[in-house]
């Protein structure tokens, strides 16, 4: 049996960090599964198709040509179609599309298969929404991480400033909101606490307290 551990929460709580983390720690595999809704939502725009458009949408995402490469720094490289989009699936735009495709029923279920086939010896860490309820509801351990949305918003203000120096905090305050709204009032999948998950809320955290505290809760 492979063991898995979900993290799932709210973008910006740093599930990410913390997900990559433990990952290298233990030497396991890695799923990023929002960059797999961010990736189906570049397409979407690079086929000029409307990312709520269902019918149009869940085609694209069974046959999404999409790979993850680890490159020699230990970031992973995420292609589509051919082309490093590592960078451009990273923007605000992108995730408010992505989303839009997330919300639909059809593309959930089209994306499933393709996540669990990350679960590879010895290990996987997943990162996402629906980790611990859906995609892994096996999974041996399993984690649900929060922060205030004004923390997370600052935290994504201070990733964002140096490279974009017209960034506003009200403003990623506002996208969070509104991206939290979406994700947890849609139909399938809402963002929700997996009935046996450790909540770690880490709005006065540290990322090495965060994953200090799940593998204490590990060895329970
Ligand atoms: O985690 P990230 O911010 O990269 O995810 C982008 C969007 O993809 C989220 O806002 C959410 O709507 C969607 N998502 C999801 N289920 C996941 C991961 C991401 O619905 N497991």
């Amino acid at each position: 049996q492979i063991p898995v551990i979900t993290i799932d929460g709210p973008s910006g709580a740093g599930k990410g960090t913390v997900s990559k983390k433990i990952a290298d720690k233990l030497g396991w595999h890695f799923l990023d599964s929002g960059a797999i809704y961010r990736v189906l939502a570049l397409a979407t725009v690079h086929h000029d198709i409307d990312p709520s458009d269902e019918e149009s949408v869940a085609p694209l995402a069974s046959c999404l040509d999409v790979h993850f490469k680890s490159s020699a720094d230990g970031s992973t490289m995420v292609i589509l179609e051919g082309e490093d989009v590592s960078k451009e699936i990273r923007n605000e735009k992108v995730g408010a599309v992505a989303s839009k495709v997330a919300a639909l029923p059809t593309v959930r279920e089209a994306l499933l298969r393709r996540q669990r086939a990350f679960k590879e010896s010895p290990g996987l860490v997943a990162d996402g929404r629906d980790m611990g309820t859906i995609v892994f509801p096996n999974a041996d351990v399993k984690v649900f991480l929060n922060a205030s949305a004004q923390e997370r918003a600052k935290r994504r203000y201070l990733q964002l400033k140096d490279h974009d120096p017209s960034v506003k905090i009200e403003q990623l305050l506002a996208d969070i909101q509104a991206r939290d709204e979406r994700d947890s009032n849609r139909s399938v999948a809402p963002l929700l606490p997996a009935s046996d998950a450790l909540e770690i809320d880490s709005t006065s955290m540290t990322i090495e307290q965060v994953v200090d505290q799940v593998f204490s809760y590990m060895q329970e």
